[in-house]
């Protein structure tokens, strides 16, 4: 059984029936990007993903990505070309013939000698003079300016508010449509995270892509409910040879908030239109695993990408290798201050040291899986759940599997559900760590079966 959870972005590549249904085979959580499409197109793909999640009798959750205050240049009649040294013009308003950027406050934020970087690097330009709103910049380098593309100043965090009201709009749409999680494109701060959670009362992942959320981030860890180390943009804000350590530092201030962290971007990058990775790619999987990643996510792979099944099919092949690398580190110090951590943590210890086939956690609220998780025992984990949003939130969380089941009220009747799960899982030695039935937060035994 995979434990690390796998995030695919909806798009066109996978968007016919047949490929979708061999990547939803992999996956556990489906991306649709509201920075793309429309209602309408969103609308689609939530169908297109239920119908075949229901094929292959498979729960997949779902997740609406906001497109958070992005600038961007936009729409133009036609792409500029640049040369070197051309001047150029921005402003929000469009007059005298600038270009128009999605932003209020532009010729506010920008500043002489700062540099404006359009798309991923695909125009370079110094800024020159700022007068009547307008921002005059010179090309550094040949260059082209297209519509709808991100436009950044490099060290100059602009002051742009998230969740914007499209944001708030979008989150409530995600929620009435059934998405079971939103996530918000460059969070700030712990404070956006509890706006959006008063707009909608899913699971919140925070995108961690601007310099401001890094520093702040054991806040926002705390805030959110899913934490992202959102590597596209981040790149444009911190220099590239600084990935890493911001990564680790995101992942590890989640996993000390507790709480379920997800690498993306550019993982897989070169199957975009090779059927076969680099080396590299293969050891970026690894790395992200062996530092504490919950979950992995694809995005132009499955969008763009001509290999989508391939791309799925490797990240899952080298993140089961990487699990199996993985010697049980118990990552988080054992903070025994509760009884709940205190025999979840004995359950993770036993399970490994017993060698036994399987923890099986019936809960009530899925607090007590959320532990286990964080411990990252070797020994499969099945979180017997009554309630089908807690089995979606437990989707983000590495080496927990969800299992639906019936409502019970003694404990007895508790350990014969469990039973009856074991028996048609096949497993014979396992661990159970529970409470009292209908009491949620109520751990407080661990039971082993299976004979010395
Ligand atoms: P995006 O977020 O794909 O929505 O931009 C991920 C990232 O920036 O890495
Ligand atoms: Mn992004």
């Amino acid at each position: 059984m995979i434990k690390t959870k796998i995030i695919v972005t909806y798009g066109p590549s996978i968007s016919s029936d047949l490929i979708l249904r061999r990547v939803l085979k992999y996956a556990d959580v489906i991306r649709v990007n509201f920075s793309h499409g429309e209602k309408s197109s969103w609308l689609e793909a939530v169908r297109k993903v239920r119908k075949a999640s229901r094929e292959l009798q498979k729960e997949i959750a779902l997740f609406a990505d906001l497109p958070g205050p992005k600038v961007r240049v936009e729409k133009m009649s036609a792409p500029i070309q640049l040369k070197r040294g051309d001047l150029v013009r921005f402003s929000y308003s469009g007059t005298g013939q600038s270009i128009r950027v999605s932003y209020k406050s532009f010729h506010l934020d920008a500043k002489r000698g700062a540099v404006i970087e359009i798309g991923d690097g695909s125009a370079r330009l110094q800024v020159k003079k700022i007068h009547g709103g307008i921002v005059t910049a010179k090309a550094l380098e040949d260059g082209i300016i297209s519509s709808r593309k991100g436009v950044n100043l490099l060290g100059i965090s602009m002051n742009l508010k998230s969740p914007t009201k499209t944001d708030m709009e979008l989150a409530r749409f995600a929620v009435k449509n059934g998405f079971d999680f939103v996530g918000q494109s460059f969070v700030r701060s712990a404070k956006d995270i509890e706006r959006l959670k008063k707009a909608c009362k899913v699971g919140i992942i925070a995108k961690i892509e601007r310099r401001d959320a890094v520093r702040d981030i054991d806040e926002i860890a705390r805030a959110a409910d899913v934490v992202m180390v959102a590597r596209g943009d981040l790149g444009e804000e911190v220099s590239l040879e600084h990935i890493p350590d911001v990564q680790r530092k995101i992942v590890n201030a989640a996993r000390e908030a507790g709480k379920p962290v997800i690498v993306a971007t550019q993982l897989l990058t070169s199957m975009i239109n090779n059927p076969t990775p680099t080396r590299a790619e293969a050891n970026d999987i690894a790395s992200a695993i062996i530092e504490g990643a919950d979950g992995l996510m694809l995005s132009d792979e499955t969008i763009v990408g001509r290999y989508p099944e391939a791309a799925v099919n490797f990240l899952v092949r080298a993140a089961r290798a990487a699990e199996s690398s993985l010697n049980r580190q118990v990552t988080v110090k054992p903070m025994v201050t509760t009884l709940k951590f205190g025999i979840a943590y004995a359950a993770a210890e036993l399970a490994d040291s017993y060698k036994t086939d399987c923890i099986f956690i019936p809960t009530k609220s899925g607090s007590t899986a959320k532990i286990i998780s964080r411990l990252r025992p070797n020994t499969d984990a099945i979180a017997l759940v009554m309630d089908e949003r807690v089995r979606k939130e437990l989707s983000m969380y590495y080496g927990i599997r969800g299992v639906r089941i019936r409502k019970y009220n003694s404990t007895d009747e508790m350990f014969g559900i469990v039973k009856k799960v074991a028996l048609g899982l096949g497993v014979k030695r396992y661990i159970i760590v529970s409470g009292s039935p209908n009491k949620p937060g109520s751990t407080d035994t661990l039971k082993y079966i299976g004979g010395a």
